[in-house]
């Protein structure tokens, strides 16, 4: 594959000369672009098969780096950094090192899947974010990222009792996480979405009336009930452990 990234050539190889003139054609700065040759050693020919290995990743090959993916991405819009289309390009390459460079903004994805609606070759960017990530942590590059407690949470559950409970799940996320669950309720983002849940914003101006009319009662009580009694899907029974061993079989399948 060629390399046609800005990113990977290194100034010394870029050559340019301020003041240029051929057969009376002025051709000074960019217009006389010399790049020297690059020989790529350090590559991992099986890199892109690892990353097919994991789920999301199977079709990374089929990338023809057309770049609606980073065009459109959520994360894109606010730290140009965050680039699937180049990550993929990397993937693609077995460019190990290269792609670690970026391990600490990768798994900033907040799977909007904006990307996977726009490709027009099915990749499914979304999904290779995440087999990078996974990959990452499996090898030890980076720890969990907070998406991965949040899924592992999720899939305790659904696997135990053949369902979630919203707050539990949040609970042992913010445990999982280290987050100050007294401080995000007091201070920070946590304290203003049950307020605004709850319509205090009512109380506050004084209209108690229609505080009370539209304040939720039946579904915390609901979510209390459930945090401590923990019901389960009826019939579950061994459901849950019969999956949980297709999961392992097909880890085991995939990364050998
Ligand atoms: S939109 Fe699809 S084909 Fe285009 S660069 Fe992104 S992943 Fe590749
Ligand atoms: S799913 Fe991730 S990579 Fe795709 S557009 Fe959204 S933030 Fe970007």
């Amino acid at each position: 594959m060629p390399i046609h990234e800005k990113a990977l050539l290194a100034p010394e190889q870029v050559l340019q000369a301020d003041k240029l003139v051929v057969d009376g054609v002025d051709v000074s700065g960019h217009w006389n672009t010399m790049i020297l040759p690059r020989t790529l050693t350090d590559y991992d020919e099986d890199f892109e098969k690892t990353i097919q290995a994991y789920g999301g990743g199977e079709n990374v090959h089929r990338c023809w780096q057309c770049g609606s993916c980073t065009n459109s991405c959520t994360m894109y819009a606010i730290n140009i950094d965050f680039n699937p289309r180049y990550w993929i390009y990397l993937v693609r390459l077995g460019l190990k090192d290269e792609l670690l460079k970026d391990k600490d903004i990768i798994w900033q994805c907040v799977s909007c899947n904006k990307c996977t609606n726009i490709c027009p070759k099915d990749v499914r960017p979304e999904g290779v974010m995440k087999a990078i990530q996974h990959w990452m942590e499996d090898q030890g590059y980076v720890s969990k990222a907070p998406s991965t407690l949040f899924d592992e949470e999720f899939t305790r559950q659904c696997l135990e009792r053949g369902r979630i409970e919203d707050s539990e799940v949040l609970l042992n996320f913010f445990k999982q996480t280290r987050q100050n669950l007294w401080q995000l309720a007091t201070r920070g983002w946590l304290g203003i979405f049950v307020a605004r849940m709850n319509k205090w914003t009512e109380l506050k101006k004084g209209r108690i009336g229609h505080y009370l009319a539209r304040m939720p009662i039946l579904m915390p009580l609901a979510m209390a009930w459930h945090l401590v009694f923990k019901p389960r899907t009826r019939s579950w029974g061994r459901t849950g452990e019969i999956l949980r061993r297709y999961v392992e079989e097909q880890k085991r399948i995939a990364h050998g």
